[in-house]
């Protein structure tokens, strides 16, 4: 490796050189970077009960162990939808309590750690916060899992030591996703650097994730990247998936709808089982 990581690395708490052994995360009994490959699933935006109730209920028939949606959406427009807030977070939370499912969100400003921390199981660092240092030194003092999104323009080095920010404070509990980064590609949204889940799983015992709804922007290439995600080492994926996505409030574009998530998931289990992992 090079750099900051290279000479620091037997002293960075990110480093597999400082531990040798994969860190393995409970998230109410799901676990995270273990044999079973974790399927998070749901809607960009949490936008209404019975979208969401909808949503879960399919994306757990098909598999799902847990439940995404955004409550504070970081908009490109500020005249985009920006999420239904606390409001949001508690449809959430009710919905992933009567599913059975633990839920994760998206945090975007420290202030709000301790509303996300009441609701959600995992909170999410967005890829636009991903060196938010004074949000990253907050949550290192969390005791719940964090879920680290790669910023779209940052190298591996950058995103490792984001995360050694958040161990740093005493929080061990974090899951590196990577979400495709900033490309001259005009046809997909992201370009998914699967290099560098295969990369981050030697250079770290941190568990690693996928996102390829933001990391490809395209519908159809969700399933294929997944797959490929998986041939890749990823120990988890979160995929977007809404009812009638043409009219989603946000990301419809990319988002699966849950036959076309069954499907995928179908297609999930043998590429798991050829490498040695099952899908929960
Ligand atoms: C999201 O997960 O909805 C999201 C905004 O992702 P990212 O931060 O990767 O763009
Ligand atoms: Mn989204």
């Amino acid at each position: 490796m090079k750099n900051l990581l290279a000479q620091k690395d037997g002293e960075l708490l990110v480093s597999r050189i400082c531990q040798s052994e994969s860190t393995q995360i409970d998230v109410k009994g799901c676990l995270i970077g273990g044999e079973q490959v974790m399927v998070i699933a749901g809607p960009c935006a949490v936008e209404s009960e019975e979208l969401l109730k909808e949503t879960a209920f399919k994306v757990r028939a098909a598999g799902a162990a847990m439940l995404r949606g955004g409550a504070f959406k970081p908009r490109t427009s500020p005249y985009s939808f920006q999420g239904l807030g606390e409001k949001g977070l508690k449809l959430l939370a009710r919905v992933g309590e009567d599913m059975n499912m633990p839920v994760i969100s998206e945090i975007m400003d420290s202030e709000d750690i301790g509303l996300l921390a009441d609701y959600a199981d995992i909170l999410q660092v967005g890829a636009r916060n991903m060196q938010n240092f004074a949000l990253l030194r907050k949550l290192g003092q969390l005791k719940k899992p964090v879920v680290l999104k790669r910023g779209m323009s940052a190298s591996i080095e950058e995103w490792l030591l984001a995360a050694e920010y958040i161990l740093a404070g005493g929080n061990s509990q974090v899951i590196l996703c990577e979400r495709g980064i900033r490309s001259s590609e005009p046809w997909t949204r992201n370009t998914l650097d699967l290099s560098a889940v295969a990369l981050v799983k030697e250079l770290s015992h941190l568990p690693v994730m996928v996102d390829p709804s933001h990391a490809t922007g395209v519908r159809s290439l969700v399933s294929p990247m997944a797959r490929a995600a998986i041939a890749a080492g990823a120990d988890a994926l979160m995929v977007e998936v809404h009812p009638q996505p043409e009219k989603a409030l946000s990301d419809g574009d990319q988002s699966l709808t849950p036959r076309g998530f069954s499907t995928m998931m179908r297609e999930l289990g043998p590429v798991a089982r050829a490498v040695g992992r099952r899908l929960r």
